[in-house]
């Protein structure tokens, strides 16, 4: 591996042109970059060692020219590896590389000979970003004609700003030193060119020549005046960001349209910032320049820029150029490119002003990449990459770092050699240290028990890295969690720092010690010195005059439940955890007094993962109890404004009612179609019935069987098992369901309700159940309402849960809940080659990585802790079956016990040796119960809490 010892592009140690930019004065935008990320193959773990090398991310670089393509070595930083391209392109090109290597004296004449190239004649015609505003001074009136202004020679020529960063470094960062070297320069050139008294502005001594002039001539003859769009962000907080109107001519100078409404006098006093966003945008703030003495001994030492300048800190302008700018500014898309001659000019409308500013947030960079700023929301975990709607994480946390002057993020993935004779409860120990981190389920993974995906079993984990520009460490995230696939590590990696950074600046008074307790949390230290320097306008802009946190950090689960009314059929088809809900809906803005509504937002098909707060809580929340075909409607509380105007087209109308005080947001949504994880996808394409429809039959013998009367289900879910029992004729009076979803209890809840309402309506039914409740709670404590039972089922909830906690729950429900018969499923984990090796029929496009995600994950589902071979489970069963004095026979449900690999559903059945169940020390009680139904009518809200 080559490396290159020092960055090519640091114009303090290598002062000549970089290789890049050599590149770009030949080819311009021709040249095509593609930085591809390669795997270091220097891992050389040994044998027996769980760690090998750390593998950090490289970069190689391939520059496509018209002539030719090269690739570049391998290097740690993106632009490193695209400076070695380029260097391998003028070396292939046989460009020579004139070292540019002169005397201070000799470089100070190149500066003056270039402004001289500027004034000539032939420069006027050529296409060039500056030649443009050459000739548009000729358009100037009185003494103003011809005048140039210093601010845009010094901005918009690589070469004099090259020759300035020779002769002074520090030119790199300082717009005004370059303006000031550049009128040192002009001075020596007085033969040629004019420094105005009154004016930052140089101007050709000399008239031009007439051709010169008639060429341009018709050019300038065939202006038009055009009303341009643009934005007038004041420098006080206090005042809100306007929509301005420019009068441009397009062959004018519209610096002075813009001095104009700066109340400048003309376009010489106008400061031009850097452009903002991508490298092509002619997207800049402008503002007013400091006075023309300034510059007569410029830079005093140790006096402060802002005494430069009148007016204070425009904190907006300065957070969006990362550069310091006072007083009232313009933000304007304008200007002259290398690709015509003609004026590039684009609207810039409230709208964009907001989209960009919510966009340097995390939370907000997610929602725009969705297009959905009122219904998207920074997912709480990446799960898979077949789940993820909107960008990747790791990209986003690019995207900030850029926006916010930071150096690119670095990831550094390790890999932990899993050694394959190590059987699986073996390979488990070694990442314990996972466990610990359960708890923090709403940090690390989904908030829902049964959503829990983050944190699995797997050979990689990943480091990030945040430095600022001078290479001072500002954030560093060590999470201990592995996955499967090395580029979920990166993602969830990424994904923590964007979640913690977003907390950060959406709660501006949160004292230091809680960001530091909150960092610990996700895995995430930090200089805070240096987080807050590079971060410092963050909380002033984005926090000016709304309060962000209210809305976005509600949790889902509340009694705002009640609010949302859902009507249509119910199909019966209904979202789980980890599955993809695809949704129609509209967001306006509502007034309550006069029922004035403003659209918002609207999207004809937009998915998203259940169960991972990708979207307005009150959303995830109305779609977890709504079936495929049914439609919701709710009001909720305001977002901040700047979201709100992020989205909005009509922005006047918008702000309009904005302005009055009750103001909600309207949601109508629409659940169109739910796709199942892919265990179900799985189970369904490949067993007929179902395996989960095999398993109710399976408990439906039992019952029949054992003419039992009470029946509980142990993690219950959404209620799929009672549901359909309910189906058909049984003994059964008593159901109960307990569950620590209260999502999932939701949807039980729902269907149950209506089912049971519904037999009881009907005169031929043959159901007896006369008591039906469902419990929030674990079944792995004890509640002396969960006692005696005459029948009791488990299917395919262990597996959900640590080993030692499926441990706990056989002796609890054995010892203490004591049921006559217990079933307990679990997926057999031999039966996963069959699985694996066939994918679903019926529909689903073949997603490449679905597939390797299923080849490479050991489980039928992320969400699953373990999974048993048939003699680990026989094991465990008839250990839990002596203890507790029950007797213990095995089944299972798909394919058959005597074909290999047996059946895909392994099912123990466990019957109570004595008659009597055991008398028990009793704890208290701590199911809630979240839903209750008796025979008789009620009048109940099945969603209502008690
Ligand atoms: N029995 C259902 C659901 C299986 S999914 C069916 O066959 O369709 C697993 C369920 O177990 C989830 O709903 C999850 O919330 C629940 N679960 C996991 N750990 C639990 C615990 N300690 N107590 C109660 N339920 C739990
Ligand atoms: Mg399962």
């Amino acid at each position: 591996m080559i490396e290159m010892g020092k960055s090519p592009a640091n114009p303090a140690k290598k002062t000549s042109l970089t290789p890049k930019a050599i590149i770009h004065q030949r080819f311009g935008d021709k040249a095509c970059y593609d930085v591809e990320e390669v795997q270091d193959s220097t891992q050389n773990g040994c044998p027996g060692l769980a760690i090998s090398q750390k593998g950090p991310c490289r970069y190689r670089c391939t520059l496509h020219l018209l002539e030719t393509t090269v690739v570049s070595d391998i290097f740690k930083r993106k632009k490193d590896a695209e400076q070695s391209a380029a260097e391998k392109a003028i070396e292939k090109l046989g460009i020579r590389q004139e070292e540019y290597n002169p005397t201070m004296e000799e470089a100070w004449d190149d500066l003056a000979g270039r402004l001289a190239f500027l004034f000539s004649n032939e420069f006027l015609s050529s296409l060039h970003p500056l030649s443009g505003h050459f000739r548009s001074a000729l358009t100037r009136q009185g003494p103003l004609y011809g005048c140039v202004p210093v601010s845009v020679i010094a901005l918009y020529d690589a070469k004099i700003s090259n020759i300035c960063k020779y002769i002074n470094p520090a030119a790199e960062s300082n717009s005004l030193l370059v303006m000031s070297l550049v009128l040192k320069a002009a001075a020596k050139r007085s033969d040629l060119v004019l420094i105005p008294d009154e004016q930052l502005a140089l101007r050709r001594r000399d008239p031009y020549q007439p051709e010169a002039i008639s060429s341009i001539n018709h050019e300038l003859d065939s202006g038009k005046s055009i009303p341009l769009e643009v934005i007038c962000i004041p420098a006080s907080l206090e005042k809100a960001v306007e929509r301005l109107m420019l009068n441009i001519t397009t062959t004018g100078c519209y610096l002075d349209a813009i001095a104009c409404e700066l109340g400048l006098m003309e376009a010489s006093y106008v400061q031009i910032s850097r452009t903002i966003g991508k490298a092509s945008s002619e997207m800049r703030i402008y503002s007013s320049a400091p006075k023309k003495h300034v510059f007569d001994d410029f830079p005093k030492p140790q006096v402060k820029q802002a005494t430069y300048f009148e007016g204070s800190l425009n904190a907006r302008a300065s957070y969006f150029t990362g550069q310091e700018i006072y007083g009232d500014a313009i933000l304007a898309s304008i200007g002259y490119t290398w690709k015509s001659t003609d004026l590039f000019h684009e609207a810039v409308s409230l709208r964009l002003y907001y989209r960009m500013l919510v966009n340097m947030i995390p939370s907000g960079a997610y929602k725009i990449s969705r297009d959905a700023i009122l219904a998207a929301k920074l997912p709480l975990a990446y799960t898979t990459k077949s789940n993820w709607r909107g960008s990747y994480p790791r990209d986003i946390l690019c995207s900030f770092c850029r926006l916010h002057h930071l150096s690119e993020p670095v990831f550094s993935t390790q890999t932990i050699l899993l050694d394959s004779s190590v059987d699986l409860l073996g390979s488990r120990k070694k990442l314990k240290v996972t466990e610990s981190r359960n708890e923090e389920k709403s940090v690390a993974g989904l908030a829902t028990a049964s959503g829990d995906l983050v944190g699995s079993l797997g050979p990689f984990n990943c480091e990030v890295k945040i430095y600022s520009k001078n290479q001072e460490s500002v954030i560093q995230c060590s999470p201990q969690e592995s996955h499967r696939k090395q580029n979920d590590a990166i993602q969830s990696a990424a994904l923590k720092v964007l979640s913690w950074l977003n907390i950060f600046i959406e709660n501006p008074e949160m004292p230091l010690e809680k960001l530091i307790s909150l960092g610990e949390k996700y895995d995430i230290h930090f200089t805070p010195g240096c987080l807050f320097k590079q971060l410092e306008f963050c909380h002033s802009v984005h926090n000016s005059g709304t309060s962000m946190s209210q809305t976005c950090n509600d949790d889902a689960e509340g009694d705002e439940l009640s609010f949302i009314e859902i009507g249509g059929q119910n199909s019966g088809v209904t979202p789980s955890n980890g599955s993809l809900a695809c949704i129609s809906y509209t967001v306006s803005l509502f007034r309550e007094e006069d029922y004035m509504k403003e659209h918002l937002e609207s999207c004809e098909e937009f998915e998203f993962e259940i169960g991972n707060e990708a979207v307005l809580p009150y959303l995830e929340a109305a779609v977890a109890q709504m079936a495929v075909g049914q439609s919701a409607y709710f009001r909720v509380e305001l977002p901040p404004n700047e979201f709100i105007l992020a989205a909005a087209y009509d922005s006047l109308a918008t702000l309009s009612l904005l302005s009055s005080r009750n103001c909600k947001l309207e949601c109508n949504i629409t659940l169109l179609q739910v796709t199942e994880p892919l265990e179900e996808r799985l189970e369904q394409a490949l067993f007929s019935p179902p395996l989960s429809k095999q398993r109710v039959e399976f408990a439906l013998w039992h019952i029949k069987e054992s003419s039992a009367t009470s029946l509980v289900d142990f993690g219950c879910g959404s209620g799929s098992l009672l549901d359909s029992l309910l189906s058909y004729p049984t003994s059964l009076e008593k159901v109960v369901g307990v569950d620590i979803s209260k999502r999932s209890l939701a949807r039980a809840a729902k269907s149950l309700h209506s089912k049971l309402n519904g037999l009881l309506d009907s005169k031929e039914s043959m159901s007896k159940i006369k008591y039906a409740v469902l419990y929030d709670g674990s079944i792995t404590k004890f509640d002396s309402r969960l006692r005696g039972f005459d029948i009791a089922t488990c299917l395919e909830v262990i597996e959900h849960m640590e080993e030692e906690e499926a441990s706990l729950f056989g002796n609890v429900a054995l010892s203490l809940f004591c049921p006559k018969i217990l079933i307990v499923s679990i997926p057999s984990y031999e039966y996963n080659v069959i699985l694996q090796g066939s994918t679903p029929q019926g529909g689903q496009e073949e997603d490449p990585d679905e597939k390797n995600q299923q080849q490479g994950c050991k489980f039928r589902n992320h969400d699953h802790k373990f999974e048993w071979t048939r003699a680990q489970f026989e094991q465990w069963a008839s250990d839990l079956a002596e203890r507790q004095n029950y007797g213990v026979e095995f089944s299972g449900v798909g394919s058959t016990a005597d074909v290999e690999p047996g059946f895909a559903s392994q099912i123990a059945i466990f019957r109570r040796r004595e008659d009597d169940p055991k008398n028990v020390e009793l704890g208290d009680d701590h199911c809630l119960p979240i839903w209750e139904w008796s025979g008789e009518r009620n009048e109940k809200h099945p969603l209502k809490k008690p």
